[in-house]
């Protein structure tokens, strides 16, 4: 049988072994079935001629037949640039050039028949074209030309080497003429003719060699079924066997600790979002098979009390736990808040950071190895090799985009059996893409907010418009309130980075003169930022002038106003984080979007989003249209173990969620994809998931 997958580049028709490497190397291949899958990134249709009489302003590309009626040299020196005249006879274009002015000159004759094929723009009411492809009318040839135009994507090396997108087509088409049989089908007979697909060998000649729109659209649909067919497969199978091979501790009964706190120390009544949720953990976690569970909730949604009564479950069940948080501010937060939730129960609890000292921490290794401390808080610090527990039954990661797949993957070496994982994070994750990205992951959700939290009125204010954001600032302060004023560093390592900053605190210093005002960035030292953090939540400093430091999980319930300055910089979700710093306690809190007046269509849209919802999801799926996936947050370090060829998260929402429960249905009738029929689908697996890390495991 035909396997491209072992066929040399270098064996395509006109290639050789030089353009071989280069493709290798540029376009990170190895044999010619790897080439047959780097896909145009668009198409032009050279199927028509436009008329210019017709043009309007919107058009993108376009084709026009006729001739110059005219060239002339405009400007001098630098500026200089060759004008042409091109008529078709229903009206004319401008027609320019910048470079090249003698060569074209010498090569275009007016009266002679052309073909012109770029894209105009307007200037004013004259329509013109730089730099077009041109191509001489010949007899001979029959025009228009059949077939759409493909573009590919092709690197600056391939470029200087001859290798455009124009190149690359031709050695897509050798290649499909060199191949002399079918290409093998990699969908089954039977699910081709259910769902109408277009057979691969079709669909993969069309994509380079479109012979219509109808056409080059069922090769893509059904390239797209089966890259993500194939993905959610995969992504199923895999937890179904993950359900068998990893074994838990099964935490059977809910005891004293759970109840006493439940009854006597909770301060509030949960949300129903939160109860839902703590059954989800609790039925989990009752099963002899370890969890693996990521909690979304929106900031300020009380995800820490949910960690601490899924901790207090493991307690009573005489486990350990512990909760890791991505910066020893956070770590040390969450201490304080649950060693208070726990005033006078006896639950002993220690705190593990970067900055405990040698004595203190020899202490707590003996408490953990020992099984004296129940509840371990810590950072990183506490995934080091000397900390060692004597029977660890849970581990909470706070903010998990924080943390690289590589520590996390280092919990898993201290126990005998894994112990339960809940996965907390408050960027919530559009669900086709937590489907593809987490599906081997169980998802729980607290959709609502605690009761009585007023929903942050968002305003947009450009920079040079300060007086009446300074004058908001004050009226704020007078009722005792407290203030975050964000600046972006594009990387915190810079020192010019900082100027921002600083000029912002000397800027808001002589603002407030006598207010007190604190700054930190990521610079400081540890114990430098722990005392200006200390001082704001404590109230004694009114004013917080930081980076995004700050972003993550900070509670400080009395910030009504969070000022973010060029939030243009900013990225959507990192915005959506930063105002849940403020609007955690019962006053009505703001935020204010500061920036430049000139807005890219990006940043304004941005800007428009956020100043029209709270709701972390839709902010979230918006991200996602505006960015792709690829780019989102959370999904970067997490990392998705593949690379899509074809189908957009995004936009394939509803094929995705087709193709899972067509996964799903054919995983329940053959587990072990043994049937003949599927035969194939087991072949697909092997081939395209077998170097993929166990993300599940590690996550
Ligand atoms: P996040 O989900 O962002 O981590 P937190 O756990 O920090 O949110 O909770 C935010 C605030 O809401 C905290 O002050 C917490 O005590 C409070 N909170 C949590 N649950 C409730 C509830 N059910 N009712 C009222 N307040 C709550
Ligand atoms: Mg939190």
């Amino acid at each position: 049988m035909l396997d491209l997958a072992n066929r040399e580049l270098k064996f395509i028709p006109g290639v050789g072994p030089a353009r071989a490497e280069l493709l290798k190397k540029e376009l990170q291949i190895s044999n010619q079935e790897d080439l047959l899958y780097i896909f145009p990134y668009k198409y032009i249709d050279r199927t028509k001629f436009h008329q210019i009489a017709e043009l309007t302003s919107d058009v993108s590309y376009i084709q026009l037949r006729g001739k110059f009626l005219t060239f002339e040299t405009i400007g001098t020196g630098r500026v200089k640039r060759l004008r042409a005249m091109f008529s078709d006879g229903t009206g004319t274009i401008e027609v320019v050039w910048f470079k090249g002015l003698k060569y074209v000159e010498d090569k275009y004759k007016p009266g002679v028949e052309y073909i012109l094929f770029g894209k105009p723009s307007v200037y004013g009411h004259q329509l013109s074209m730089a730099h077009p492809d041109i191509e001489t009318v010949t007899v001979n040839a029959a025009y228009p030309k059949a077939g759409l135009q493909p573009f590919y994507n092709t690197t600056e090396t391939m470029k200087s080497h001859y290798l455009n997108s124009k190149a690359l087509h031709t050695i897509q088409v050798s290649l499909i003429r060199s191949i002399q049989e079918r290409i093998p089908e990699t969908l089954p007979d039977s699910m081709l003719k259910k769902y109408r697909l277009m057979p691969l060998h079709d669909a993969l000649t069309q994509m380079h060699l479109p012979t219509d729109q109808a056409r080059l659209k069922q090769a893509r649909y059904r390239l797209t079924f089966e890259e993500l067919f194939y993905l959610q497969l995969h992504i199923l199978k895999y937890t179904k066997d993950r359900e068998k091979k990893y074994r838990g501790y099964p935490f059977r009964h809910i005891g004293a600790l759970f109840n006493t706190f439940y009854h006597d120390y909770l301060p509030y009544e949960l949300t129903n979002a939160q109860k839902r949720v703590l059954k989800e953990i609790r039925h989990d976690m009752g099963q002899e098979r370890q969890m693996n569970r990521l909690l979304q909730g929106d900031v300020g949604s009380g995800k820490t009390l949910v960690a601490l009564m899924s901790m207090l479950m493991a307690a009573d069940n005489g486990f350990q736990s512990s909760i890791m948080a991505p910066t020893e501010i956070l770590a040390n937060q969450h201490y304080e808040t649950i060693t208070s939730f726990l005033d006078g129960m006896s639950v002993r609890v220690g705190l593990l950071t970067g900055s405990t000292k040698p004595k203190d921490r020899k202490v707590l290794h003996e408490g953990l190895l020992s099984g004296d401390i129940q509840l371990l808080i810590g950072t990183h610090a506490l995934i080091e090799e000397t900390v060692q527990f004597k029977n660890l039954g849970l581990v909470v990661i706070d903010e998990q985009h924080r943390f690289g797949v590589a520590q996390r993957s280092r919990l898993w070496l201290k126990n005998e059996m894994p112990p339960h994982v809940l996965v907390m994070t408050a960027t919530p994750i559009p669900r086709t893409l937590a489907m593809t990205v987490y599906g081997d992951l169980d998802i729980s959700v607290i959709d609502e907010l605690p009761p009585g939290r007023k929903p942050v009125k968002t305003v947009h204010q450009y920079e040079n418009k300060r007086a009446p954001i300074i004058q908001f600032i004050r009226g704020q302060l007078a009722e005792g309130r407290q203030v975050y004023i964000v600046y972006p560093l594009i990387q915190e390592s810079e020192k010019s980075d900082y100027k921002n900053l600083e000029e912002g605190f000397k800027m808001t210093r002589e603002a407030f003169p006598d207010v007190e005002i604190g700054m930190v960035h990521g610079k400081l030292k540890p114990a430098e930022k722990e005392a200006q953090m200390q001082a704001f939540v404590s109230g004694k400093s009114k004013i917080l002038v930081a980076t995004t430091v700050i972003e993550v999980g900070v509670n400080v319930p009395n910030a009504t106003i969070m000022v973010i300055e060029s939030a243009e910089r900013f990225g959507l979700s990192q915005l959506h984080q930063l105002r849940g710093r403020v609007g955690r306690g019962a006053d009505q809190s703001y935020c204010m979007l500061v920036t430049s007046y000139k807005l890219s269509e990006d940043s304004r849209k941005r800007i428009e989003i956020m100043t029209s919802t709270n709701d972390g999801f839709e902010i979230a799926e918006a991200d996602l249209k505006l960015r792709g996936p690829g780019d989102l947050e959370g999904t970067q370090q997490s990392g998705i173990p593949f690379d899509l060829k074809i189908a957009n998260l995004s936009r394939d929402v509803q094929l995705t969620e087709f193709v899972r429960n067509l996964a799903r249905s054919v995983l329940e009738v053959d587990p072990e994809l043994s049937s003949e029929e599927n035969r194939v689908m087991k072949i697909q697996l092997k081939k395209r998931f077998s170097q993929s890390i166990n993300w599940g495991v590690i996550s």
